[in-house]
């Protein structure tokens, strides 16, 4: 029996049940299709990781047949091709993903081939969890309590699949046109991200031996190395949650005193299924307001201020840090994140829309549950989010989380020369301080966009315009 493994976000051999299943079954055809009728496809960044993901997978697989175009149709072909009798997959937890899998599983029973999904990507299905109530669960704690206490699978070994590479099916990687043409805005990103299942494994590692200890009090300080950068290779399925787990327990379990930062990065974890748990049950999350009374928030529209925040010019060097970084290298760490996207909403007054297409496109991990939910947690719109009235300072918070200034410097090199006492707040720097550094405010480096005092108080005052809603 010939099985086709239809790839999608789990690029990978190890903890691969529909890849593991369909290798017991006989010889194994592994396609991945560009679905060309999905409404939210990839954004660049993504695209550009994609490639180099499945250039890995091609590797260690021997063969993969890429196709373009509406699956259903590709797979239907694919199975005429191959002779195939089954199609196997993983899950994919978004909106379009579930209507248009039930739709190809319904087709290929028709047809009579058996079509079978499995849980990859997840340590528990978003509809397997619910509140005493039946309910979706909207506060996280208590989600994660039923999750932890659920424990999870042992993660499967590795699958060794058998079978002959189609010869003249499909197209060849370079084809699907997924790395950037004409500009090379990703020149580089080889040196700092290895894309695959072995990168996946290789920085888990790493994080273990060298960041794991600290997580829980140093994962918000971005000038460190804190955290794992593992969002990419989860969200492309090169090693599983399941995997993950697996890993930091064994390490707890080696060193005891491992176990607070053991435990709070698996809670960071717990967020992501907790993000996908939210999708599945309100599949708007990407494009309405979770909290329905924020319709009627006032958002400005300022496309020269959007254009400031996306090229890191605002003039407060934690946001400008971190949009710069996101940019450069395809990510932003979290506290960056959170900082950043505070300011586009509270500050700027922006609809987080515009701040989630953004990261939609360029970071390597973009994730419709994450960023969706990311996005309205910050905002103040979303489920068990932060409240819209605490309105972060950009300042005291680059202050607080890169305390010598080292992320800022980094990322903002113009201003690398001032003293860590001003380097947060070049605009509270005295003139002679500035000149110094070689920094003219306004030519060299932008005066703040907004002041602080008084971006506060009118976000405060707009927030005071809408009422209490679903909550
Ligand atoms: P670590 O601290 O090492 O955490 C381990 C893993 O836990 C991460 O790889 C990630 O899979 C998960 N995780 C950690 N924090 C969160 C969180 N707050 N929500 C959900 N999962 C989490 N994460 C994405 O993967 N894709 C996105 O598109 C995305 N967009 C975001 C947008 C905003 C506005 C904000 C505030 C956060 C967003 N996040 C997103 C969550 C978080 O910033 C990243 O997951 C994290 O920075 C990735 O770095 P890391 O792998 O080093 O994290």
């Amino acid at each position: 029996m010939t099985t086709i493994v239809w790839f999608r976000r789990d690029l990978r051999l190890a903890d691969n049940p529909a890849l593991r299943h369909a290798a017991a079954h006989g010889p194994v055809v592994a396609a991945f299709i560009v679905d060309e009728t999905d409404p939210r496809p990839p954004g660049g960044a993504s695209r550009w990781w994609l490639h180099h993901s499945l250039a890995a997978l091609e590797r260690s697989l021997g063969a993969m047949v890429y196709l373009s175009g509406d699956p259903l149709t590709e797979l239907c072909k694919l199975v005429g091709e191959t002779g195939a009798d089954a199609v196997f997959w993983n899950r994919c937890y978004e909106p379009h993903a579930i209507k248009r899998d039930k739709a190809i599983k319904a087709a290929l029973a028709d047809a009579g081939i058996a079509a079978r999904s499995f849980n990859a990507g997840l340590l528990a299905e978003p509809w397997e969890l619910a509140t005493g109530a039946g309910e979706p669960y909207k506060v996280f704690t208590p989600f994660w309590r039923a999750l932890s206490a659920r424990g999870y699978e042992k993660p499967l070994g590795r699958a060794r699949p058998g079978g002959a590479a189609p010869a003249g099916i499909g197209t060849r990687l370079d084809a699907l046109d997924l790395l950037p043409s004409g500009p090379n805005w990703a020149a580089g990103w080889n040196r700092i991200w290895t894309p695959g299942e072995a990168g996946a494994a290789a920085r888990l590692d790493r994080f273990v031996a060298d960041g794991l200890a600290g997580y829980a009090t140093l994962r918000d300080r971005p000038d460190l190395a804190h955290v794992s950068r593992l969002s990419p290779h989860l969200h492309f399925g090169e090693i599983s949650p399941r995997q993950v787990f697996a890993r930091v327990d064994w390490a707890a379990g080696e060193d005891a005193a491992l176990s607070p930062d053991v435990e709070k990065f698996r809670s960071e974890i717990g967020w992501r299924e907790f993000s996908h748990h939210l999708l599945y049950h309100y599949s708007d999350l990407p494009a309405a307001n979770w909290k329905d009374t924020f319709d009627a928030f006032p958002w400005r529209e300022s496309a020269a201020d959007l254009a400031a925040w996306q090229r890191g010019m605002t003039g407060y060097p934690l946001v400008d840090a971190g949009m710069r970084e996101l940019w450069r290298t395809g990510t932003m760490h979290n506290r960056a994140r959170m900082v950043a996207a505070s300011f586009l909403t509270k500050h700027l007054r922006i609809d987080w829309r515009h701040g989630q297409a953004w990261f939609w496109d360029t970071l390597v991990d973009a994730d419709l549950a994450n960023n969706a939910a990311g996005w309205q947690w910050v905002a103040g719109s979303g489920a068990d989010a932060a409240p819209y009235f605490r309105i972060f300072n950009p300042t005291t918070q680059a202050r607080r989380f890169d305390p010598d200034g080292a992320y800022i410097r980094r990322w903002c090199p113009e201003l690398a020369t001032l003293p860590d006492a001003d380097i947060h707040a070049p605009f509270e720097a005295d003139n002679g301080m500035l000149a110094q550094a070689g920094i003219r405010l306004g030519e060299t480096y932008p005066e703040p966009i907004v002041d602080h005092g008084e971006a506060r108080a009118a976000a405060l005052a707009a927030y005071g315009t809408i009422g209490a809603g679903r909550g």
